[in-house]
């Protein structure tokens, strides 16, 4: 794989400060796939002075040229389309029709429609005698994970982009080649020198450094809640603006009247995609008791269906941390019905596809976020006790509701305490607002909600 082996800063590499690097592994078989360097927090504040200049100039650039300049960007990426499909299945080890499809697919439609929103939003208003300007943050610092690599940069920088924000990106250690590559398409696109910047490097050194920066202005995160809660805290006591996109542990709840065969299938689909390790999976699956005993053995038989094609988990440590969960559910009187903690290959981190019966709201895999390929179905008796067990955790990210008709299930979905809801299933629309209620965060990714984010208002009165 091609690695850069120093920093994008000012439109240019340059050379890392210091001489630590990160060596890259393939989840799928231990073996390295190429080096970066990792940033110190002297790289951050070089790449936040940087951004820094470049404010001036890209807020006051017309909303329609940025527009047309993340619309090169996005077909800088339609044209790396490939070689994205590869660095993602190289670095995090997903299958390479999913990476394709949804690694390099996905960040494609989310690039074109800020491209097209940078251009048509309103960013100002009349209200009364008012006009309201809708004014960039200023520098953003956005640290994003490794899960969905260039979609969960894509999320952030090119809204931030479109609202003229510049920004300075830390990427995941384990993804750190395909955001060099998202670096080289922002250039070839001709984002202006300074507007994008990044810096690779370990969370609690580069991470932290950008976190804490004094000329951030809004740092937007991505990843686990602990970390979240450390940074949203470090954003308080600055009174610095934050966004932060955390966990899940979201409910797949099926009415009596639903579709049994299709809404356990899809609910096995949805967590087993990218290894589970998605903060929207619909990790609980609820259930009936009349139909509770159908619905285990059509989802043991899904989930045994999988096999290793869903690819293995990121990491040495995420494997440990996903069977550590799977033996405490057994530990804690859950039946596995499919797959268990055993590893399924002894090279490269494979965790097998796995489904628990008899779990209850109060157990540890009902409760934590696992990010891996494991169901956990729980009973419910009446749809009251559905909606107490769906809302009965500290996330509320997504979910899932399947009734026989739309109006039932949306009647339901009204009550959860969640920010987005697939009603019978759904489909993905880039322009819809993602981001959770609770625990699962604060701020809004996506469509025009996610621009919203990057921007402040001015009101002039007459
Ligand atoms: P993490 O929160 O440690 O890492 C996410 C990003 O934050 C990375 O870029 C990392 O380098 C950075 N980071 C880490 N410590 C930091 C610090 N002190 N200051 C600033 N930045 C820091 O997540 P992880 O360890 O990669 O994964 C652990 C768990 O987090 C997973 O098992 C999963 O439950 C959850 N997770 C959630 C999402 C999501 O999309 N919500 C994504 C990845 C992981």
């Amino acid at each position: 794989m091609k690695a850069h082996d120093g920093m994008y800063i000012g439109g240019a590499w340059r050379p890392a400060v210091g001489t630590d690097t990160i060596t890259v592994l393939n989840p799928a078989d231990e073996q390295p796939i190429g080096q970066v360097p990792a940033g110190t927090a002297q790289d951050i504040d070089a790449a936040v002075r940087a951004a820094r200049e470049a404010f001036p100039g890209w807020a006051a650039t017309p909303p329609a040229e940025r527009g047309a300049l993340i619309g090169a960007l996005r077909d800088q990426l339609v044209a790396r389309k490939d070689e994205i499909a590869e660095t993602v299945t190289a670095e995090l080890g997903s299958p390479l029709p999913f990476s394709q499809m949804v690694h390099a697919g996905v960040p494609i439609l989310v690039s074109g429609s800020y491209a097209e929103l940078a251009a048509t939003y309103a960013f100002e208003e009349k209200i009364g005698n008012s006009t309201v300007y809708m004014e960039p943050v200023g520098v953003v610092g956005a640290i994003t994970p490794w899960n969905y690599p260039l979609h969960q940069i894509v999320n952030k920088v090119a809204p931030a982009l479109a609202a003229g924000c510049t920004v300075v990106l830390k990427p995941a250690e384990d993804t750190p080649l395909t955001a060099q590559l998202f670096a080289e398409a922002a250039h070839e696109a001709g984002i202006p020198a300074g507007v994008f910047n990044l810096v690779t490097g370990l969370g609690p050194v580069a991470g932290q450094a950008l976190a804490e920066h004094d000329d951030v202005d809004l740092v937007s995160f991505t990843g686990s809640t602990a970390v979240g809660k450390q940074i949203g805290a470090t954003a308080g006591a600055a009174v610095k603006r934050v966004a932060l996109e955390l966990g899940g542990k979201s409910a797949n709840v099926i009415l009596p009247s639903a579709d049994l065969a299709k809404a356990v299938n899809v609910g096995v689909a949805n967590v087993m995609s990218n290894s589970g390790q998605t903060c929207s999976a619909w990790t609980r699956m609820l259930v009936d008791s009349a139909r509770y005993d159908e619905a285990v053995s059509l989802a043991a038989d899904a989930a045994a269906k999988y096999g290793s094609r869903i690819g293995p988990v990121v990491n040495a440590k995420q494997q440990a941390r996903v069977r550590g969960y799977i033996d405490k559910g057994v530990e804690e009187g859950a039946r596995v019905v499919a797959g268990g903690s055993e590893v399924p290959r002894e090279q490269g981190y494979f965790v097998q596809p796995t489904v628990f019966a008899d779990v209850t709201p109060e157990m540890t895999i009902a409760q934590e976020e696992i990010f891996g390929p494991v169901v956990s179905i729980i009973r419910y008796e009446d749809e009251d006790e559905a909606l107490r067990i769906a809302n009965g955790t500290v996330y509320g990210l997504a979910g899932a509701v399947w009734a026989a008709d739309d109006a039932e299930a949306i009647a339901f979905a009204r009550r959860m305490d969640t920010g987005q809801v697939d009603i019978n299933g759904g489909s993905f629309n880039p322009l819809a607002p993602f981001g959770g209620y609770k625990q699962s965060g604060v701020g809004r990714e996506l469509g025009p909600h996610g621009l919203a984010e990057y921007l402040q208002t001015k009101s002039l009165q007459f």
